[in-house]
Parts: structure tokens; C-alpha cells; sequence
């Protein structure tokens, strides 16, 4: 171990990467440890690409998120929704369950993960915009707890399905706020494919009114993803508001994260949880109005816990440097779906200054994990971490190219526990019939 002169006389890893896991550090040779684990030994011991959570990170953002809405803000019925798109991995949404979060499901199959996991029905809430009559007769037999209904379509096949039970359902508002965030995760725009305009919503409100089995608890909207700024969401709260009084306000998630260094500061947990409140407290939504706030994040509780480990299969220079590794958009697509930006680092060396392209191994131009990757002189067998996939790699992942999808491993006191094996080539081709 490092003695405390040397740790302090070396910058730490999150000094070279705020983006990493806030559970990793650097050992006295400059090896990256997530959750007390050396990511080479990892790397070794279970192969590359891995997917590597700091357990802690998940269980402390959780705890963050709570923390900020009951105590510092003093929201006596806040609750935390996580949204399972963002890891839908069992043993992430069983943390989550254990710290008395809800879950926040967009199908049939992830209302199976969730109640696998443990949540109990009551607290989750089944979102969607094409929910089938399959997904919302499950929704309703197991008693999730909130219906977000998006359509009237869903009104009437809510009505036809629900019998003698009585469910508790929001109405999703597109409330015609827009944040400063990518096309394809931008929602809250009045041209969005999801939930009602705020000149339908009244309507849709008074159509569930007439529905005896269904119960409108009150309103959801989601404005979109990786928001850096708080403004949207105070307008979001303001322009719900504008609907009428409710029991529940879902106010989505979408808080943005950090992925790379140079990017701007991302709100803290308990300033983006504040404001919130404060802006329903302005909308008689507040500490002591009676009102249940729900929140839904997804990737701030994931995305800077996880890790991405890749082994280097080759350099090669031609106008640019190179540097292919063992995965690609198979087991993250944000770079290629959003433009999504990361960065990367060699493992036992962080930081360095040899401008490289990190590129996938798939058989598209455009598998390009990192376009500007700094590196310290890499080369092939080197073990290279790329932080912040705790979000929506997992959740993305496919099987392009026949590439098997890597293995989760949870990493924490310098245990390493495999929470999802990597898949094999029998895998690839258990699902075939004939
Ligand atoms: N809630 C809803 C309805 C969503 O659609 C999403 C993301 O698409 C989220 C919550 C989570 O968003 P984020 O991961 O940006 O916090």
C-alpha cells in the first residue's frame, strides 16, 4: 500500500478522472482500483470488455438521492424512482430495492426484471408510449403501482382491461420545455413522441375521471436527458402546475452526469433534488402541502459507478493513431446513437498526452468509442478503462457482429463478485428452433 506522503505527493485518481467511480484510486504503481479491485487483475482474471461497478458509488448515490429530498430539503413524501433502462441488471435493481427506492419500468420485460428483483409492486410505475394490451394487463394483475398513461388510446384499453380493481394512474405531460441536451434524448419539447401537450392534457384528465376503475393520482413528465442546467426542471414544475392540484408529481429524471474532464460541472445531487423541491414548494407541491414528489433518475445513480475495461488488439497510424480494442458499440452505443462523449485512459498508466482514435472492432466506420482520446503511448495487450458506462451500455448492449456481451462485475472492498456472466457462443445460438 501507499503510504499517506506518497498518496499525497501523487494526484489520485479522480484528480486525473472525475469521471471514474468516486470508489477508485490509484495503487503506489499507478494502477487503477475500482472498488478496492485492480483493474488489470480484473481484467485478467475475467476477461475483456468488462463492465466494472464500484458497488459502494451505487449504493451512496442512492442514499444521496434520498437524503437530499427528505432531510436537506425537507420533503416529508419524496421518493426516488430509479429508472431501469438505465441498468437494468438484477443486481443493481435489487440494491436499489434493499435501499427502499422505486422503480421506474418502459415494458413488460422490465416490469419482469423489477418485480424479479424485488421491488414490490406498489412501487413501480410502468411507463411507455406503445404499451401493449399484453404489458398493461400484466401492469394491472400485479398491482404495479402507477400507471403513467400517455395516450388515449391507453385510456380506452385501460378501461376495457381494468374490471373491478381500481389503479392509480399518472397522466404524461409534454410540458413544452426543452433542455439544452442531444435530439434523440430531448422529450419534453411539444413536438415529442411522448405523453400529451399541455392543450390535451385537461382533456385526458377528464376522460380518466369518467373511468370508474381508474384512479388519477396525478402527472408525470420526463423533459429529457443529460441536462446540465436546473432551469428546465424549475420551468417543468411550473408549467405542471399550471394543470391543477394532485396528489403525485413525477418529475422525471434526467439530471446530467459527468463523462469526461472537460465538460461542464454537472448539478450536485442535492442542488438538482433542491431545486426541485423549492419549485414545488412555489406550487403548492412543498414540505407539508401533503403532496407525494417523485424523482426518476436513472443515469446519475449509474453511469460514474461503472467502468468499461478493454484490452488493446492493435495500433495503427495513418492520418490519426488508431488504437482498436476488444469491444465497440456492441457494449456501448451511446458514442454512435447520441454523439456521446468519453474518455479513456490506459489502466496502469492514466492520463498522457498521444492524441488517439479508440475505436470498436465492429465492422462500422462508425465504431468509434472516443474520437480525441488522450493515452499514454498505447499499446496492444494494454488494459484501457473508459469511465461513466454505468449508464446505458449495459442497457444497449447487442450481439452485432457475433460478439458475445460482456460480463457485470461488482466490485467493492477489494472483492470482485460477477453479478452477470459473459455470454458464450452457445448463447448466440440458444434461442434458435430449427
Ligand atoms: N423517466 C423517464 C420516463 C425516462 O424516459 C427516462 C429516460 O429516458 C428517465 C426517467 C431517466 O432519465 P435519466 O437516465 O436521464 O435520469
Amino acid at each position: 500500500m501507499a503510504t499517506s506522503t506518497e498518496t499525497a505527493a501523487r494526484p489520485g485518481a479522480h484528480e486525473l478522472a472525475p469521471a471514474l467511480p468516486r470508489d477508485s484510486a490509484l495503487d503506489e504503481r499507478g494502477r487503477l482500483q475500482i472498488g478496492g479491485c485492480d483493474a488489470i487483475e480484473l481484467a485478467r482474471e475475467h476477461g475483456t470488455p468488462a463492465y466494472v461497478v464500484a458497488e459502494e458509488d451505487l449504493r451512496a448515490l442512492a442514499r444521496a438521492y434520498v437524503r437530499a429530498g427528505r432531510e436537506t430539503a425537507g420533503h416529508e413524501h419524496f421518493d426516488v424512482v430509479f429508472a431501469a433502462k438505465a441498468f437494468p441488471c438484477t443486481a443493481a435493481l435489487a440494491l436499489f430495492a434493499r435501499e427502499g427506492l422505486w422503480c421506474d419500468v418502459a415494458s413488460g420485460g422490465e416490469l419482469h426484471l423489477a418485480l424479479n428483483a424485488g421491488f414490490v409492486p406498489e412501487r413501480i410505475v410502468l411507463h411507455g408510449n406503445a404499451k401493449s394490451l399484453a404489458e398493461l394487463s400484466m401492469a394491472l394483475e400485479r398491482g404495479v403501482g402507477l400507471i403513467a398513461i400517455d395516450n388515449f388510446d391507453e385510456i380506452s384499453r385501460l378501461q376495457g382491461l381494468v374490471g373491478d380493481r381500481v389503479q392509480n394512474v399518472l397522466v404524461r405531460v409534454t410540458p413544452d420545455v426543452r433542455g439544452d441536451t442531444h435530439d434523440h434524448i430531448s422529450t419534453g419539447q411539444a413536438d415529442s413522441k411522448f405523453g400529451f401537450g399541455m392543450d390535451e392534457a385537461g382533456e385526458a384528465i377528464a376522460r380518466i375521471e369518467q373511468v370508474p376503475g381508474l384512479r388519477l393520482a396525478g402527472l408525470h413528465a420526463h423533459i429529457g436527458s443529460q441536462l446540465l442546467e436546473l432551469d428546465p426542471f424549475r420551468r417543468e414544475v411550473a408549467e405542471l402546475a399550471r394543470l391543477g392540484s394532485f396528489e403525485v408529481w413525477d418529475l422525471g429524471g434526467g439530471v446530467g452526469v459527468r463523462y469526461v474532464s472537460d465538460q461542464p460541472e454537472p448539478p450536485s445531487t442535492a442542488a438538482y433534488v433542491q431545486a426541485l423541491v423549492d419549485a414545488a414548494g412555489e406550487h403548492g407541491m412543498g414540505p407539508g402541502s401533503g403532496a407525494r414528489l417523485l424523482v426518476e433518475p436513472g443515469r446519475s445513480l449509474t453511469a460514474n459507478a461503472g467502468v468499461t475495461l478493454y484490452t488493446v488488439e492493435s495500433v495503427k497510424q495513418n492520418v490519426s493513431r488508431w488504437v482498436a480494442v476488444d469491444g465497440g458499440m456492441s457494449d456501448n452505443l451511446r458514442p454512435m446513437l447520441y454523439d456521446a462523449r468519453y474518455e479513456a485512459h490506459v489502466a496502469d498508466r492514466l492520463g498522457g498526452s498521444t492524441p488517439c482514435v479508440l475505436a470498436g472492432k465492429h465492422c462500422e466506420s462508425g465504431d468509434v468509442i472516443v474520437r480525441e482520446a488522450l493515452l499514454d503511448d498505447p499499446r496492444a495487450g494494454d488494459v484501457i478503462v473508459t469511465p461513466a458506462t454505468g449508464a446505458y451500455g449495459y442497457a444497449m448492449s447487442s450481439n452485432y457482429n457475433g460478439v458475445t456481451r460482456p460480463p457485470v462485475i461488482f466490485c467493492r472492498d477489494g472483492h470482485a463478485r460477477v453479478v452477470v456472466r459473459r455470454e458464450t457462443f452457445a448463447d448466440l445460438t440458444s434461442r434458435d428452433v430449427s
